[in-house]
């Protein structure tokens, strides 16, 4: 066993605190830890996990006199390392087992690995949400409605009458655990683990919970809003701890995984933290250079282009895309030379007048392509 965790530590409240000082301290840390505010951030989620464990038991008066039994005398029962819970217990979002069910789950997994936990977890769901290209790199926050089998309330999710209608599992004698031998590299041992007739919970129901007829779960729409940080691409998902199908026997609920559907932009176009916009420009901005209106996040940002700059060049407005926990991306602009296509004859005829008073020799390019096809073809030509 790991060594073992201080609760109070955790939660910063000292060993006297209060019920009222326990739940404040619980509130404040859970917010500030909240895997919707750090997605991908393995620390958090599990500073998190610690957090909502140490609240599950100090918040609970009988599993707190336990506890503190326990942190006083060391050694005398297995601890509550492997205590995994629902997260989201103190929100409400549905009671789970008694005290007995987190005592059989943390069976299993121990030393030697040989008993392997029984108890079913529920299972996952997903969820897709669309969003606007502007609310994913804005955030935002979205309320989300699905229907799930939700543990019972009415029975703490053990399906039996009022969480109590139970008796004891003959097979097990009430303790959810069964020896058996295994033969390890160590030699035969005795190995202790779930029991199969009750799945380590020790119980065998004698009345049936009339909300949820024995089944511990009840289907019914899940509705909350979610928030949803800044910068969350088609790759992104967040994960909200037990919001997914209860399981059997009061066991653990599976998890929520919500992914993101991105509307397009009639301008920009995102990769990853970048952000792409083609704007066209004017053949006499290019030539002279100017002021252009590059589309940004949340208005068009001022540009200077450059004299003489050529129709597909990329300029980089640095930190001006996506902002995500990872940093910050840069807007890439790319010009392109708008070409008329309905010119009056009177426009027609200024362009060439126009183009009489540029010779060759100023243009680099055509310059160099008229040697070229000279010294390769024999042909001399002109500005074309
Ligand atoms: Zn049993
Ligand atoms: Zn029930």
């Amino acid at each position: 066993m790991a060594d073992k965790k201080n609760y109070y530590d955790i939660l910063g409240v000292s060993k006297t605190a209060s019920q009222d000082e326990i739940k404040s301290a619980y509130r404040k840390l859970a917010k500030q830890y909240h895997p919707d505010f750090h997605p991908g951030d393995a620390a958090a989620a599990e500073k998190f996990k610690e957090i909502n464990e140490a609240n599950a038991v100090l918040s609970d008066e009988g599993k707190r006199k336990q506890y503190d039994y326990e942190l006083e005398h060391p050694g005398m029962s297995g601890g509550f390392g492997g205590m995994g819970g629902n997260p989201f217990s103190g929100f409400g979002g549905g009671g789970m087992g008694g005290f007995e069910d987190i005592i059989s789950s943390m069976f299993g997994g121990g030393f030697g690995g040989g008993a392997r936990q029984t108890q079913q977890r529920g299972a996952d769901i997903e969820q897709t949400v669309r969003l606007s290209f502007l609310d994913a790199i804005k955030g935002c926050t979205r309320e989300i409605s699905y229907f799930r089998n939700e543990p019972c309330k009415a029975c703490s999710g053990t399906g039996a009458k009022n969480g109590t209608a139970y008796s004891k599992c003959s097979r097990c004698g009430g303790s959810g655990r069964v020896k058996y031998q295994q033969d390890t590299i160590f030699g035969r041992t005795i190995q202790v683990g779930a029991c199969p007739d009750c799945s380590g919970t020790g119980k065998k129901i004698t009345e049936k919970c009339p909300d949820c007829k024995g089944k511990g779960s009840l289907r019914k729409e899940t509705r909350f809003t979610i928030n949803i940080p800044a910068g969350v691409d088609k790759d992104s998902s967040l994960r909200k701890r037990g919001y997914g199908q209860a399981a059997p026997n009061g066991g653990e609920s599976g998890d929520l995984y919500v992914y993101f559907r991105i509307e397009p932009h009639k301008l920009l176009h995102r990769e990853d933290r970048d952000l792409y916009v083609t704007v066209p420009i004017s053949y006499k901005t290019a030539v002279c250079g100017g002021k252009i209106l590059v589309p940004g996040i949340d208005d068009t940002i001022e540009y200077t282009v450059p004299a003489g700059t050529v129709s597909g060049t990329r300029f980089c407005l640095r930190g001006k895309g996506v902002k995500t926990v990872n940093g910050t991306g840069n807007l890439y602009a790319t010009v392109e030379i708008e070409i008329p296509t309905r010119l009056s004859r009177e426009q027609v005829k200024k362009l060439d007048e126009y183009e009489e008073t540029v010779p060759l020799k100023s243009c680099e390019n055509m310059q160099k392509f008229a040697n070229d096809v000279s010294s390769l073809y024999g042909k001399k030509i002109d500005k074309q």
